[in-house]
């Protein structure tokens, strides 16, 4: 079968890498891919929103299946647009997505359901906010309801700090329309988790659970990044919390839709706190995680392109998932000023020197068969082992292979 993959980053490498080793499987494209991905599929320059030219180029090349990565265009709807022309594509229809694309939609859903999560109020008036955070109890968290890249977020712990995240979202609408209904909650305390999930909108299978490095520097110092590292399973995540999650909030929420009418079928990917009075949710998002997929898929024994279409046709509970027994530890390495300014463009050498590893690129290009850095996020090293140690080791060892100018990376993912 000939399978679409739609993105450009770590993530779409590790779902190309990972549908490649499918025996069904016979050609792959990736729309726009990177340097990476151009060795295992063919690369197609289309912008991941272009849903008309997407849906163009799937009917031209006889695309029997289409997987899509990034968040947009879901919310723009590219699974109704690709069904209606009776194509097959593994993702949730639009009104589905919106529970990642609408925090105030997400934040109702979960409220009128009885699913656990902060406390909230939500304001479409700037004036009526403001008033609001003048009475409130702080620290609070102030969240504008569309996308924002991750950086609609503001943990505020004064009137003065909550006036400014209002003016931002509301006043200077740095976000634009996302930020034209803000979420006022309360700041909740415990560790994150972050918990992903195949769902057909009848049956939720979790996958192994994982656990983000999100600050730059080593101690989980410094600002916050896209992820500068990860590693699988969760080592603060059993099978016992497992099981609360799945009981109390992913059955849940996708009955919960379902009453609602509406059917959720995908990847439903939860972040949690684990709260004292137990886990909470601070967001869900409508698709694969980045950097999560590139620690969660290694491991997965399971052909992805079985479980994709078995969730399509809705028949989930017809195949058995199974992982490896082993820990997966992934490091990325990025350009010096990430997440702030950094060049790119710089060649990158030795990655054809590492053995036994996964290396996925995040924001590479290739030219004259010489793969240059294009992104802030450049590559991630994935190695499993037997315990954190050993796979942490064998990542490092083999990414000292590698070099480009200005590589940063932390030196502390896996250590725990
Ligand atoms: P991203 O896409 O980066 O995951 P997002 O913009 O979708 O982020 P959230 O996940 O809702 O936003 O929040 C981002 C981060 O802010 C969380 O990972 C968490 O650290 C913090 N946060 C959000 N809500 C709360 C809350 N109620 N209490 C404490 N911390 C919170």
């Amino acid at each position: 079968m000939n399978v679409l993959v739609i993105g450009g980053g770590g993530r779409e490498h590790a779902i190309v890498k990972k549908i490649s080793e499918s025996k069904r499987v016979d050609k792959i494209y990736c729309a726009p891919g990177n340097g990476g991905i151009s060795d295992i599929a063919e690369c197609i320059d289309i912008n991941v929103s272009d849903v008309e030219k997407l849906k163009k180029f799937a009917i031209d090349n006889n695309v029997d299946l289409t997987i899509v990565g990034p968040e947009v265009p879901l919310m723009k709807g590219i699974v109704d647009e690709f069904e209606n022309s009776g194509l097959r594509i593994f993702g949730p229809r639009r009104d589905a997505a919106a529970i990642e694309g609408s925090k105030y939609f997400t934040k109702l859903l979960l409220h009128k359901y009885n699913i656990p999560t902060a406390r909230f109020k939500a304001f479409d008036r700037y004036d009526a906010a403001l008033n609001f955070l003048k009475d409130v109890w702080y620290p609070v968290v102030i969240k504008a309801d569309g996308l924002a890249q991750g950086k609609g977020v503001f943990l505020v712990y004064s009137y003065k700090g909550a006036k400014e995240a209002l003016d931002i979202l509301m006043k200077e609408k740095r976000f634009g329309t996302s930020g034209d209904t803000v979420i006022i909650e309360e700041m909740l305390f415990g560790r994150e988790v972050s918990v992903l999930a195949f769902t057909d909108g009848k049956t939720i299978v979790p996958m192994v659970s994982a656990m983000d490095y999100k600050r730059i520097y080593d101690g989980d110092k410094g600002p916050n990044t896209g992820g500068m590292g990860n590693i699988a399973p969760n080592p603060y995540f059993d099978d016992k919390l497992l099981s609360v999650v799945v009981d109390t909030i992913l059955k849940p929420v996708i009955t919960s839709l379902k009453k609602e009418g509406i059917v959720y079928k995908g990847v439903l990917y939860a972040g949690l706190i684990l709260t004292e009075d137990g886990p909470k949710v601070l967001e869900f998002n409508a698709r694969f995680g980045d950097p999560e997929t590139q620690v969660v898929l290694p491991l997965l024994k399971t052909d992805l392109v079985d479980i994709v279409e078995a969730i399509i046709d809705e028949k989930l509970s017809d195949v058995k998932i199974e992982w490896e027994d082993k820990k997966a530890v992934c490091v990325v390495a990025a350009s010096e000023g990430y997440p702030g300014e950094f060049n790119t463009g710089y060649d990158i050498t030795g990655v054809e020197n590492t053995d036994g590893v996964f290396v996925y690129h995040a924001g590479t290009t290739i030219k004259d068969g010489k793969y240059k850095t294009s992104g802030g996020r450049v590559l991630e090293v994935t190695a499993l082992g037997n315990t954190y140690q050993e796979a942490r080791k064998k990542a490092y060892d083999e990414l000292k292979k590698i070099h480009f100018e200005g590589m940063y990376y932390r030196n502390d993912i896996g250590t725990v």
